[in-house]
């Protein structure tokens, strides 16, 4: 290679030219340029990371549709695992009214005096934080 500062044939990959000392950026260049490489390939998979996320909150959302987080609140509130159904979200509701079935038998042996207040209140947050959160990524501009 030459120095692009005087013309003189200098080594290959130096990184300053023996002759006048000018600071040959080619030689530290490939370098820098890996490191930025391999930084982007991370950024790149972090924001296909998180466009997965948002694709999979719009697809639930899409499901779910524009609800009243208050109206699924008061149902499951009523009956554990409807505001579910009225969240559309049919196999969670039936697995609410599993667990609160399994809950209520439990009451014969005490335990279930416990159990089944945690997933009521459990099927509550869920059916109010479900519809908020559809509600949130469908309204959002
Ligand atoms: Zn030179």
């Amino acid at each position: 290679m030459f120095c692009p500062n005087c013309g003189r044939q200098i080594p290959d990959g130096s990184k300053f030219c023996p002759y006048c000392g000018a600071k040959l950026s080619l030689a530290g260049e490939p370098e820098e340029s890996q490191v930025q490489t391999v930084l982007s390939e991370e950024e790149r998979k972090k924001r296909a990371y998180e466009e997965e996320l948002l694709r999979a909150k719009a697809q639930q959302a899409a499901r779910v549709g524009i609800k009243s987080p208050g109206v699924a609140a008061v149902l499951s509130f009523f009956f554990t695992g409807l505001g579910q159904i009225y969240n559309g979200q049919v196999g969670k509701a039936i697995l609410f009214i599993i667990l609160g079935t399994i809950s209520i038998g439990l009451m014969f042996i005490g335990i279930g005096f416990i159990l089944y207040p945690i997933i009521w209140i459990i099927g509550i947050v869920d059916a109010y934080n479900t519809a908020k959160n559809a509600n949130d990524a469908l309204l959002r501009p």
